[in-house]
């Protein structure tokens, strides 16, 4: 069960190249459950997590578990099957309908994540006679499912509209526009200018598709997504996005959109058609996470008024951060080493955060990004601030 000499010292040496660049990602390894305070292997308890999507504090939630290990107990571990073998379940049609109903859409289908999702949508739905228009930024399976589809492809600057209106123009040629966009930019922490774009696609005779995945359970009043937030809900034709993040953190994707488009996925999606049914544990844990944000929007209030202190004290305290009233909170340094060498000592001091350098983000942007969760308390915030503040001094990015 070997590898050729050759393929060995080449896969080798493609290690050693990521090494040399600084950019190997190593994995640290949790010994608790997801949650603000963390017990890392090696590390000791107590740690306090500022890394996770964990955005409503619901991935390790009393209520989430118990209905994750009742659909456990009531419907088996799994369905050895894709949806349309002997994969579909009740629960699966109630889950999708939750969605839809959670977004005022006609339908949605489930995927095995978002991910997948992306990779499905844009083959399905277009052709060689239709354009997709995608910011530059978008996520990677964005723009892995966009390289999967024949469409004619357009990319325009990071939500720059002038640029989109040009592109616009150029793709009249074609029969169909999609415009692809993350509602929420996870590097950043900034919204999509949605109100403008919708405006664009609706002068341009243009659709409009949204990845919600950092956005979906906590932006707008209601937490329905950066569409609520910015008042287009009518406006925008497709919406992927994660049940891996806010919405109990366990796994998959769904898209959620009109009917007729709904079911041609079920129909022509490849990993819909050709990958397992989601689990019953995971189907539970969306399920209940949906159930409680229906009921009330008091976790997403909590978490906005979580993620203000944090902004406001860090910039109070001469700190960057990047974004704005997002919960994800790029504390932005430039230099990469500098952003290495606080994200450690921040551990030292039993704060969890990740530090981002090129080719994540651009040269010269280096940052540590923060993420803030519902279920981190006012002290959490507050501890996390003065870590900070005297890493920064230590090292020179505060005064
Ligand atoms: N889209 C965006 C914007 C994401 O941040 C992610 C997750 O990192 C995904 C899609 C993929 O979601 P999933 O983890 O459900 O595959």
């Amino acid at each position: 069960g070997g590898i050729p000499a050759q393929l060995r010292r080449r896969l080798e040496s493609e290690l050693e190249d990521i090494r040399g660049a600084g950019t190997w990602k190593s994995e640290r390894i949790i010994s608790s459950r997801q949650g603000p305070h963390l017990r890392l292997e090696g590390g000791g308890a107590g740690i306090l997590n500022f890394c996770a999507n964990n955005y409503l504090g619901l991935s390790s939630h009393p209520e989430v578990i118990r209905a994750s290990v009742e659909a456990l107990e009531k419907f088996g571990a799994g369905l050895s099957s894709v949806r349309f073998i002997c994969g579909t379940q009740s629960i699966h049609k109630d889950l999708e309908k939750k969605i839809a109903r959670f977004h005022q859409r006609e339908d949605a289908i489930l995927y095995a994540s978002c991910f997948d999702a992306n990779a499905g949508i844009f083959e399905a739905l277009l052709t060689p006679e239709d354009a997709v228009l995608s910011d530059e930024l978008n996520h990677a399976s964005i723009i892995d499912g966009i390289r999967l589809c024949k469409a004619n492809k357009y990319r325009y600057k990071h939500m720059d509209m002038q640029d989109l209106e040009a592109k616009l123009q150029d793709a009249q040629k074609h029969r169909l526009r999609l415009v692809a966009t993350d509602g929420a930019f996870s590097m950043d922490g900034d919204i999509a200018p949605l109100r403008e774009i919708c405006q664009l696609a609706q002068k341009y005779d243009a659709l409009v598709f949204i990845d919600e995945c950092h956005a979906t359970g906590f932006l707008g009043p209601n937490g329905r997504g950066t569409d609520e937030l910015l008042g287009v809900m009518d406006k925008v034709t497709i919406i992927n996005s994660t049940l891996g993040k806010a919405l109990g953190g366990a796994a998959g994707g769904y898209t959620t959109g009109p009917k007729p488009l709904i079911d041609l996925l079920r129909q022509r999606s490849r990993p819909y058609l050709f990958s397992n049914s989601l689990p019953p544990a995971v189907v539970g844990c969306a399920s209940k996470a949906l159930d409680l944000l229906m009921e009330s929007n008091a976790i997403a209030q909590s978490m906005a008024a979580k993620t203000q202190r944090f902004r406001s004290k860090m910039t109070a305290a001469g700190f960057t951060i990047s974004g704005k009233d997002h919960p994800i909170c790029p504390v932005m340094l430039g230099d990469a080493r500098l952003a290495a060498v606080m994200a450690e000592d921040m551990l030292n001091r039993g704060i969890y955060v990740i530090g981002f350098s090129y080719p994540v983000v651009p040269k010269g942007k280096a940052r540590i990004r923060v993420q803030i969760s519902a279920v981190h308390s006012d002290e959490d915030i507050d501890r996390c601030v003065d870590a900070f503040t005297e890493v920064g001094r230590k090292h020179g990015a505060l005064p």
